[in-house]
């Protein structure tokens, strides 16, 4: 049977300990982020408010091409940053060499 916590506090200890481990899974409908975790062993989802992406240039179809790099090369694209307090976290392409900016709405972690 898997637990489910309602809260970003699994997601933000994840980042910070052992980011590393950390990897993109794939988007759920409409916009849940999933990603897992093979050193806690959790699935964590976070359900995205609004994608944008400003470096290296302003893109207008932030989510399309977020999409494309999970389908992609999901291995390529690494959680850059992670801030619950403020509803936000970060993703990197190494593949794409962009980085996108998340608003979250919801945060969710399972095992
Ligand atoms: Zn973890
Ligand atoms: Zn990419």
């Amino acid at each position: 049977m898997s637990s489910i916590y309602k809260s970003g506090a699994f997601a933000q200890q994840c980042f910070a300990a052992h980011r590393e481990t950390l990897s993109f899974r794939k988007i759920g409908p409409p916009s849940d982020v999933i990603m897992d975790c093979s050193s806690c062993e959790m699935e964590h989802s976070l359900s995205v408010l609004e994608f944008s992406s400003t470096l290296p240039q302003p893109i207008e179809n932030a989510f399309d091409h977020f999409n494309n790099c999970i389908s992609q090369h999901a291995r390529a694209l690494r959680v850059s940053a992670m801030d619950i307090s403020k509803d936000f976290a970060a993703a990197r392409c190494s593949e794409c060499n962009r980085s996108f900016d998340l608003e979250i709405g919801a945060f969710q972690s399972s095992r």
